[in-house]
């Protein structure tokens, strides 16, 4: 291998530059050439790329975003888009793409191997932990932070009217974030894609929590976390539901894109650190078609295809202990 490409695509994650970082480094410390394409696939098609090196990469471990900017391409999508792609890899000799997204940039990677002959290998970046595979996605770890830090600030202003709060987090479909989220700020209620069933039950199961927790704790705050995504017109709609089904006033409140953002936190720092050297171990040794994920300590490769085509469910057992802690005798 003499020279590779690499880009950042769909949703941004906090730990993509220093993925990124890793990726070049490690590919410099074998000789290998690196340029970057900008705003994910679109720089694949147009062409806009700059060369990775040390002093490019200088400084961004702790950097939240992404260097080489990420964005959305709905013309990687059709043949001539991804045939064009191919083509200006091709003319630049580059041997290697690797793609650090979630998993609508995986999906769009398996297809362009039809389109293109080198070796494809993609990073796991996203805030929603939601590929199957790894234990942990780039981002994840940073995103939990910053919501349960938001939420303890909500919990706070909460307490002090002793009111009731539902704070939906981000998570596309599906509920690490809620769950994890749910369970470091010691909700309540957590709503997800594993215990919801429709808004009617949904509203019955707060309303008789909400008299249960106040009979057990006497009159105090109440936080309901919840997926986005998920109960049909999102948190102002359950707050709104609520007040009609039960007379239950809940306020609610959307953390939105401050979630996808911030520095790093030292465990995605380290993971993107580990899986970007991986990934160019994994081109060393011949291997494509591949993502690179974690389990345990140790990074692994997985069939590029399977990360793709299966779901990753969140740990029911943590939810159920979640939910025995709001239930006591
Ligand atoms: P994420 O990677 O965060 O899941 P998206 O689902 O938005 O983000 O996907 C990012 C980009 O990947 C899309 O804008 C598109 O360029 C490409 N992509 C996604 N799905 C496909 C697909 N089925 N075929 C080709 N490209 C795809």
């Amino acid at each position: 291998i003499k020279k590779i490409a690499l880009l950042t695509s769909g949703g941004d994650a906090p730990g993509m530059n220093a993925a990124i970082r890793s990726t070049t480094l490690y590919a410099l410390h074998h000789g290998i050439e690196v340029i970057g394409f900008r705003h994910g696939y679109n720089g694949l098609i147009n062409n806009e790329f700059i060369r990775l090196d040390e002093p490019s990469v200088r400084e961004i471990v702790g950097r939240g975003g992404t260097i080489l900017k990420s964005a959305r391409c709905e013309e990687f999508k059709t043949c001539e888009g991804m045939k064009q792609a191919a083509k200006n890899l091709s003319a630049q000799n580059i041997d290697a793409l690797i793609v650090i997204g979630g998993d609508g940039s995986f999906a769009g990677l398996v297809k362009f191997k039809q389109f293109y002959s080198g070796q494809t290998i993609g990073i796991p970046g996203t805030i929603d932990n939601d590929i199957d595979g790894t234990d942990h996605t780039i981002g994840f770890a940073t995103a939990v932070d910053t919501a349960v830090n938001a939420i303890d600030k909500i919990r706070d202003t909460a307490d002090a009217f002793e009111r009731i709060f539902v704070v939906e987090v981000m998570g596309r479909k599906s509920g690490f974030l809620a769950l994890n989220v749910g369970v470091a700020c010691a909700a309540e209620h957590i709503i997800t894609f594993e215990n919801f069933s429709n808004p009617g039950i949904e509203l019955q199961h707060i309303a008789t929590k909400v008299e249960r927790i106040k009979k057990h704790r006497g009159k105090c705050s109440h936080l309901i976390v919840s997926a986005e995504n998920l109960y049909p017109g999102g948190a102002n709609k359950l707050a709104s539901d609520l007040a009609d089904y039960a007379a239950i006033e809940c306020i609610p409140c959307i953390l939105g894109y401050i979630q996808r953002g911030g520095d790093p936190v030292a465990k995605d720092r380290i993971l993107a650190t580990h899986m970007g050297a991986h990934a160019i171990q994994e081109l060393l040794a011949g291997n494509s078609d591949i993502m690179i994920g974690i389990e345990g300590q140790f990074c692994k490769p997985i069939a590029l295809s399977e990360s793709v085509e299966h779901h990753k469910g969140v740990n029911q057992n943590l939810l159920d202990i979640q939910e025995s802690l709001q239930d006591l005798r």
